[in-house]
C-alpha cells in the first residue's frame, strides 16, 4: 500500500491525449527527473507544458501538460502528478517505464481509489460509486452512481446508525445502572425506535430491485424455430442490420449479442442459434449454446412465425421455457389478417396462459409493445422514480442482515430476554451498517471489493 504508484488513467489505445497518473511521496521527484528541472514546480493545481525526457538517456519522449496536486488536496490524498501526454500507446508506455525506472511501481487494480479511502478522502460507498460511474451503461445508472459518489447513501445511513446507537446506549446503561427491568414506557420507546430504524433499513434494501435493474439491466434471449424471424427481430429491436437475415433455415449458427436501452434499463439482447434438432456439428454446438443462454437469461422471447400454423415443435419450445420468465412474440403479422392474429393468439394463450405480443419485424409494428412486455415482469417498482436506489448487492445484503438482527433483537426485547442478548444483535446490526460505508470493513473485504476496480482507477 505504500510507495509511489503509477498507471495509465485513460483507456489504452490511440487518442488525443493519454493521462499517466502518479501518486505517492516521490511523485514530484520523479516528475522533476522527467522534465529535467529540479525546481519544478512549487505551484500546485496549475497546468505546465514541459518536455518529458528519460533522465538515463536524455532522450525527449514527448511534450506534455503536467499538473501537480499537493497532498492532501488530491484525489488520493497523497502527492499526485497527472501527466497529459499525446495519446500514443508507445509514448504512454515509455513515460510509465521511465516512472518505474525512477522508483515508482505499477498501481494495482483500484489502488488510487483505495488510497483515497485510506487517506479519508472518501468512504467505501463513495469509492464504489466511482467504479460504478465509470462502468455505467446508461444515463440512469450513471445518475445513481453520481448520487452515491456524492455521499447520498452514507447520508441516508447516518441517521439510522445514530438512532441505533442511541438505542444501544439506553440498553447499555440499563445494564450498568438499573437494578430492575426497564420501565414499560422506556421499553415502548425503544421498540418504537427500533421499529422505525428497521423499517427504513428494509425500505432502502428494497430499492435494490429497481437499482439493480438500472445498473445491471436484463439479458433477453430470442429463441424459436429457424426462419421464425429471430434475426430480423433482433435487427429491428436494435434498429440496425446487425444479424444476417436469410430465408435459409439455420443461418444463425452462433449467438449475437448487442446492447440497447429501454426506459433507462440496459438490455443485452441475444439472438440464439435456435433449438432445432440437428445433425450438423456446427449447428448442434450453436443449439447447445442456446440452451445455456436460455438458462441464464432474465427473460426469453419465443419468436413464432404467426403466418404458419402452430406446430408441435413450436408448442414444445414454449413448453421448454415454462420455468423461465418468457413471452411469446407472434412475428410476421404483416402477412396475416387481424382475425388470424387473434386466432393464433388465443390458440397459444389457451394452452398455457401465455403473454403474447403481435409484431412484425418487417414493418416494425408492435415493437414498442414488445419492449414494454419485456420489461413488464421486472417493473414492480417504477424504475424512473427519482429516489435514491441501492444498486450494489453488497449493500443490499448488509442492509438485510442488519434488518434481521434488529428484528430479532426487538423480539428478544419483547420476550424480556436479558439486555446482553438484545444488545448482541444490535451491535451486529450496527457493524453491518458500518460495513456498507467501510467504517467496520475488514481488510479481506476491502481487497475483494477493490479487485473489481480496473488498473488506473
Ligand atoms: P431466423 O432464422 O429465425 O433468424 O429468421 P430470419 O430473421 O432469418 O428470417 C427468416 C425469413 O423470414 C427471412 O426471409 C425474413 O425476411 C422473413 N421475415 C422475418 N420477419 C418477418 C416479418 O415480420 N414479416 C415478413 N413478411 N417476413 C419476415
Amino acid at each position: 500500500m505504500s510507495g509511489t504508484i503509477v498507471a495509465l488513467a485513460t483507456p489504452t489505445g490511440r487518442s488525443g491525449i493519454g493521462v499517466v497518473r502518479l501518486s505517492g511521496p516521490d511523485s514530484l521527484a520523479i516528475t522533476r527527473a522527467m522534465v529535467g528541472d529540479s525546481e519544478f514546480t512549487t505551484e500546485p493545481r496549475t497546468a505546465h507544458l514541459r518536455p518529458l525526457g528519460d533522465p538515463l538517456t536524455d532522450e525527449i519522449v514527448d511534450e506534455a501538460i503536467v499538473t501537480y496536486f499537493k497532498a492532501p488536496h488530491s484525489f488520493t490524498g497523497d502527492d499526485v502528478v497527472e501527466i497529459s501526454c499525446h495519446g500514443s500507446p508507445v509514448i504512454l508506455r515509455q513515460v510509465i517505464d521511465i516512472c518505474l525506472a525512477q522508483g515508482a511501481r505499477m498501481a494495482a487494480a483500484g489502488e488510487f481509489t483505495l488510497r483515497a479511502l485510506a487517506n479519508g478522502r472518501m468512504n467505501l460507498t463513495e469509492a464504489e460509486a466511482i467504479r460504478d460511474l465509470i462502468e455505467a451503461q446508461t444515463a440512469a445508472s450513471a445518475r445513481q452512481a453520481v448520487r452515491q459518489m456524492r455521499g447520498e447513501l452514507s447520508l441516508q445511513l447516518q441517521p439510522l446508525k445514530d438512532d441505533l446507537l442511541n438505542v444501544i446506549v439506553v440498553l447499555e446503561s440499563a445494564i450498568e445502572f438499573v437494578e430492575d427491568d426497564l420501565p414499560k414506557l422506556q421499553l415502548e420507546q425503544l421498540q418504537a425506535s427500533l421499529h422505525r430504524i428497521t423499517t427504513e433499513t428494509r425500505r432502502l434494501a428494497d430499492t435494490f430491485k429497481a437499482g439493480h435493474l438500472i445498473r445491471e439491466g436484463l439479458k433477453v434471449a430470442l429463441v424459436g424455430r429457424p426462419n421464425a424471424g429471430k434475426s430480423s427481430l433482433f435487427n429491428s429491436l436494435l434498429g440496425t442490420d446487425r444479424a444476417i437475415v436469410t430465408d435459409i433455415a439455420g443461418t444463425t449458427r452462433d449467438q449475437l449479442y448487442e446492447r440497447f436501452t429501454v426506459d433507462d434499463v440496459p438490455i443485452l439482447l441475444i439472438d440464439t442459434a435456435g433449438l432445432q434438432e440437428t445433425t450438423d456439428t456446427v449447428e448442434s454446438i450453436g443449439v447447445e449454446r442456446s440452451r445455456a443462454t436460455i438458462a441464464d437469461a432474465d427473460i426469453v422471447v419465443v419468436v413464432v412465425d404467426a403466418s404458419e400454423s402452430v406446430t408441435r415443435e413450436v408448442r414444445e419450445i414454449i413448453e421448454s421455457v415454462q420455468n423461465i420468465n418468457h413471452i411469446v412474440a407472434l412475428n410476421k403479422t404483416d402477412k396475416i389478417s387481424l382475425d388470424a392474429v387473434a386466432e393464433i393468439r388465443s390458440d397459444i394463450t389457451n394452452a398455457n396462459g401465455e403473454t403474447t405480443v403481435a409484431v412484425s419485424a418487417l414493418t416494425g409494428s408492435g415493437l414498442e409493445d414488445l419492449k414494454k412486455a419485456i420489461l413488464a415482469p421486472f417493473l414492480a417498482i417504477d424504475v424512473s422514480i427519482a429516489g435514491f436506489m441501492v444498486t450494489d448487492a453488497r449493500h443490499r445484503d448488509l442492509l438485510l442482515r442488519a434488518e434481521t438482527e434488529m428484528t430479532q433483537s426487538s423480539e428478544h426485547l419483547n420476550q424480556r430476554l436479558s439486555e446482553e442478548i438484545v444488545l448482541l444483535g444490535l451491535h451486529n446490526a450496527l457493524r453491518y451498517l458500518g460495513e456498507i460505508t467501510g467504517e467496520t470493513t475488514t481488510e479481506d473485504v476491502l481487497t475483494r471489493i477493490f479487485s473489481t476496480f480496473c488498473i488506473g482507477k
